[in-house]
Formats: C-alpha cells, structure tokens, sequence
C-alpha cells in the first residue's frame, strides 16, 4: 500500500509562510521538509499513517484504502469493531471528524481495537488523543462515546451489510447542501502571488488546483451528519485547545485589510464580497490549518477561546470586520480608507518619495548656491 501527498492541497505549497508541521509531528520517521514542502523519507509503502487522518486538508492518501469509502462501507455492514487486523490499515487514517461521524451515524456502539499498538509509543498516545477529543466534543451535544477495545475478539462477519438509512454513498455525499454555510465565495484570482508559487518549482496545473477552494471529505461527511443528530436543548461553549480541527476567530482593529487572509484561506471558510470592503468567516468550512495566522503580518486575525458548539447544528456566517472602501483621488483605485486624505496607500508613498526627492534636490541646489557665492 503506498502512501500519496497531493502536494497541491498542502497548506504549505501555498505560502511559504505556512508553519504547518502536523504531518511531520505525527509521522517524523516517515515525513520530512524538504524545500520547505514536506516530503517522504521512504515512499515505498506504509505500516502506520498517522499523516493522513491529522492532514486538515486531507493532502495525503493511501493507494489501496480512502477513508470516505470505508466510512460508507463500515456503517452499510454490521461489523462496530475498526481493527487493524481486517478493516483498516491503522486507526491512525481516521480523523477526529471521521470518528466523531462514525459514532453519530452509527445505531450501535463502535468499538476500536487498540490490541495491535505499543501502548508505550507515538502512534498509540496520538490515536488514543484523537478517540479522546472525539468522545470530548461528542459528549458536548450527545451521548453516543466510541470505546477502545485491548481484547483479541474480532467480529468477522463483515461481508454482511444490513439496510441502513445511508443506503447509498452517491446519494450521502451528494446531498452535502453547504446552503446557509457558504454565502459568499470569492474566486481565488491573484490571491496567491504566481512568482512565489513557482519558487516550489510547481507546474501550471497544480497552481491551478491551489487556486481553487476545496471542503475535504471529511468535512462534508460531518457536516451532513450532523444534519442527522436531534438539536441539544443546550449549546455548550469548548475551549479553543480541545477542538482540533475548526476554530471559531475575530479580527482586531489593526487589520489592514491587505486581503491575503481571506484569499489563501484553502476552503473557503474566510470570504470577501465583491469590494472587498468585509472579512466573512464559516466555522463550519475552516479546518484550523492556520494558514490565515501564519500569512497576518500583523497578528490581526486570532482565535476564539471558545468554540461554540452551536456552529454545529446553526452555521452562521459572521462578519469579523468591515472597511470604509474609497475611490483614491490621485489615481482612481479602490483603497480601505482610514480617514485623513482620500489617497490610496501607494499613492501615499508616492507623494512621499516624490516631496522626499524634491526637498532633496532644493537642499542640493542651496549648497551649490552657497559654494558658488563662496567662490
Ligand atoms: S497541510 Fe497537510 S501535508 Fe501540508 S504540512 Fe500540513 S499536515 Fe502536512
Ligand atoms: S486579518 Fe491580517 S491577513 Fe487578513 S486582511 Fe487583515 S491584516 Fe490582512
Ligand atoms: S480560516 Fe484560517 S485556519 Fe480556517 S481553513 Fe481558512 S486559513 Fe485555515
């Protein structure tokens, strides 16, 4: 089984200033950066692949196994146990979204056989944290809890599928409605800077896939799932470090508006309208890559403390600032105006450099003036 790395859907392909390093934390022995990309140590095949189910975009893959065909399959058959030893290739793929959809769409409990690991390794401690924020953020609005199983039984019985009320994968997906999740989504036009691109040597149609904004599976297959769980009575309020893989954010006052947080953002989840006089933001759609972070020069865009598990079941699109767009009086272009005069940023600097140059040359001419007198 080999391990793939669609390096078009890795947050650090579209900026250098990406710092994300999950992959190469989960897996150090097998993934490794190399030109500031990561890349692998060894691709000839794979025991364990932590990187697939921590990856927020979900850039990595197995040749022989998706976890979006195991999540359909897993629930069409009676089998609640995910082992190694006959349906996964490690419990490591699965994300704490997959876990958390398993348990929602599942009638039964599911059981995940830890019997195989080292309960003294990496891989145990980080599959074992992934089932626990899993159980954390289902108990939060559910009483379903997936439970780890060190016992050798094993249900065999796999080839058995029961009627289910997701009789068909096609029809799951393609229900995804992201309606009152996506109200706006720009178009990534020059969001990401082609010269810097092709610093990573990438060819045309991998900038092109860049470009474009993506939801993993993963997401959409919580998404809809949840769009099959009853509304809690209550809406409890997490704390930012417990939940993993979506975040909720505001904006401080020193926002620019320079545009780049919401135009690299890779799924979509920040958005501009047309004018670009606004910063929309989707929990529902962010998968706290933290891209949008790591490109803020001044540190404008950060996290909630608490994420609210209402997003879950009432996706709303938040507004986290708005800008006072002007048209500049000297050369016509649009520009976030801070009040003082009408003149765009470059247009500015211009001016300034244009006073600096003549101040310069009269300060010039006076000393010449001075030396001919002199003479
Ligand atoms: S986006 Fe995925 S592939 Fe890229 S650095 Fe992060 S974890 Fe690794
Ligand atoms: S939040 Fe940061 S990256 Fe986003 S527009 Fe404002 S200054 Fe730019
Ligand atoms: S909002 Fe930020 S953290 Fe969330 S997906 Fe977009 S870039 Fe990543």
């Amino acid at each position: 089984m080999l391990l793939h790395l669609d390096i078009a859907s890795c947050v650090r392909a579209t900026s250098k200033f990406s710092n994300c390093s999950k992959c190469i934390d989960a897996c150090p022995d097998s993934v490794q950066l190399v030109d500031n990309l990561p890349s692998f140590a060894n691709n000839t095949g794979v025991e364990a692949a932590a990187c697939i189910g921590v990856c927020p975009t979900e850039a990595f893959s197995l040749s022989d196994f998706s976890t979006t065909e195991f999540f359909f399959s897993f629930l069409e058959s009676k089998v609640r146990l995910i082992s190694p030893k006959f349906n996964v290739p490690c419990i490591s793929v699965l994300s704490v979204e997959h876990l958390i959809s398993l348990a929602l769409a599942s009638d039964e409990e599911i059981s995940l056989d830890l019997s195989s690991y080292d309960e003294t390794s990496i891989l145990y401690e980080q599959i074992e944290s992934r089932i626990e924020e899993a159980n954390f953020v289902l108990s939060s609005f559910s009483k379903k809890q997936l439970v780890t199983n060190i016992d050798e039984t094993v249900v065999t019985d796999k080839n058995d599928t029961k009627s289910e009320e997701i009789s068909s994968r096609r029809s799951f997906l393609g229900n995804v409605s992201l309606k009152g999740v996506v109200k706006h989504k720009m178009s990534f036009d020059e969001a990401v800077v082609a010269d810097e691109l092709k610093t990573f040597a990438l060819d045309a149609g991998i900038i092109a896939k860049i470009r474009e904004k993506n939801l993993p599976d993963k997401r959409k297959i919580l998404f809809t799932t949840l769009k099959h769980v009853g509304i809690p009575e209550k809406f409890e309020v997490l704390t930012e470090e417990d939940v993993s893989f979506t975040s909720q954010k505001f904006v401080d006052d020193s926002c620019t508006n320079c545009q780049i947080c919401y135009r690299i953002c890779p799924t979509g989840a920040l958005s501009s309208d047309g004018k670009f006089s606004l910063i929309h933001f989707d929990a529902m759609l962010c998968v706290k890559c933290r891209l949008c972070h790591d490109v803020c020069e001044p540190n404008s865009i950060q996290l909630q403390a608490g994420f609210e598990i209402k997003e879950f079941f009432e996706p709303t699109q938040r507004t986290l600032a708005k800008f006072d767009i002007k048209r500049c009086d000297e050369c016509g272009n649009n520009f976030t105006y801070k009040g003082g005069e009408q003149t765009c940023p470059r247009c500015t600097i211009e001016e300034e450099e244009a006073m600096f140059l003549h101040n310069n040359a009269k300060h010039m001419q006076a000393i010449l003036d001075e030396k001919s007198k002199d003479s």
